[in-house]
């Protein structure tokens, strides 16, 4: 195993780099990530009006342009030596079993973006595919094997949003093969952080159990529905290993066009998660099940082996530590939205 690169190895400070999906939780991170490294030219691109954005970072050129528009992608990578595709229709397990044709519809981000990068000459081109992309017949138990990156084929993706990945993902394979774009293809597990949805139908777990957490503590109604039997399993990422990942997996020419696992390799079910939040918050809650909610599938987790292998490392952050600062965040724009200000939220 060489040494890592990273972007600060390989990129001049005033190379441009092009995040899409900005707006959002995950690539909102990684603009602050590159900025925060004297990075000074950096275009981040999201359909949502800027007003809504989860986090604007003073200095980069943001731009609100929906790029399901060939048009608007040919725009957003003018001149861009790196392009970070994460542009999606996307949310928790109550969004993507609900909405599959917005979760397809992607699909047109993902071809235009790829097409005008490729014309455009950009080094390299990142785009980020899910643990969803797996086949749902090896997830069917809470004590999962975790999942190794050649469990995707035979294909029995996830419908709609799982499949929308896979198709994607092939496109970043092709386009190395037969025209030599640079590709990186991660598949994120389950990522948790401050400045991600914690309210509105697109939240995921982490964010939404601290939410009824804090809500239970605030409205003194000491209880909680949680979707399922609490006994599925899954597997964190906080966003700081997030992000890191991306910018290594990036880097590594012998990751080029190769799917890999990012994602946590801690697995817990979703009672446990609750109980870490409980115990952060210091509060103790009856619990309901709803069995009709959706929960996705009974288990998943990241198998680690070959990011390790590759490149010698693995995300780390301990749930419990991840949460704790997760759920600050959430507490402060709990209160912050009753005291009727501005907060992070669709
Ligand atoms: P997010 O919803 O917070 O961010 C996605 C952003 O894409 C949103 O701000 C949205 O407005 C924007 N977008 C949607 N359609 C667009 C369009 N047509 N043109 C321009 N922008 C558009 O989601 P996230 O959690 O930050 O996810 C980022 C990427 O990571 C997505 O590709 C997602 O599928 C993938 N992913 C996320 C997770 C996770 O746990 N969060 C897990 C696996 C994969």
């Amino acid at each position: 195993m060489s040494e890592n690169r990273m972007a600060k190895d390989v990129l001049k400070k005033d190379d441009l780099i092009v995040i899409t999906g900005a707006g959002g939780f995950i690539a909102g991170a990684l603009t602050r990530y590159f900025h925060d490294q004297g990075f000074t030219r950096i275009r981040a691109v999201d359909k949502k009006p800027l007003p809504k954005w989860y986090q604007r970072v003073e200095g980069v050129e943001s731009l609100c342009m929906d790029l399901s528009e060939y048009a608007n992608c040919v725009r957003a990578v003018e001149g861009a030596v790196e392009v970070y595709n994460l542009a999606a229709d996307m949310g928790g397990m109550g969004f993507i079993e609900r909405f599959r044709v917005e979760c397809l519809r992607s699909i047109l981000i993902n071809t235009h973006m790829i097409e005008a990068a490729y014309r455009a000459g950009v080094e390299r081109y990142f785009f980020s595919s899910s643990a969803c992309a797996y086949n749902v017949t090896l997830q069917q138990d809470p004590n999962v094997r975790a999942l190794k990156e050649s469990d995707a084929y035979p294909a029995m993706a996830e419908r709609g949003y799982g499949w929308e990945k896979l198709m994607s993902e092939m496109f970043c394979q092709e386009y190395w093969a037969e025209r030599q774009l640079k590709t990186a293809i991660a598949r994120f597990h389950n990522v948790y952080g401050p400045f991600g949805t914690w309210d509105g139908g697109r939240e995921k777990a982490p964010a939404a159990i601290c939410r009824k957490v804090i809500e239970a503590k605030d409205t003194g109604k000491h209880e909680i529905v949680i979707w399922g039997d609490g006994n599925q399993t899954r597997s964190f990422m906080y966003i700081d290993d997030c992000v890191k990942g991306i910018d290594m997996i990036m880097h590594c020419d012998a990751l080029i066009a190769t799917p890999i696992n990012l994602g946590s390799s801690e697995l817990i079910s979703i009672n446990t998660l609750v109980s870490l939040a409980e115990e952060i918050g210091g509060v103790k809650l009856e619990r309901h099940y709803d069995l009709n909610a959706p929960r996705g599938v009974a288990g998943r987790n990241s198998d680690n082996t070959f990011i390790l292998q590759v490149l010698g490392w693995e995300p780390k952050t301990p749930i419990r530590e991840g949460l704790a600062k997760t759920y600050a965040w959430i507490e402060q724009q709990y209160f912050a939205r009753k005291a009727g200000k501005h907060t992070v939220r669709d």
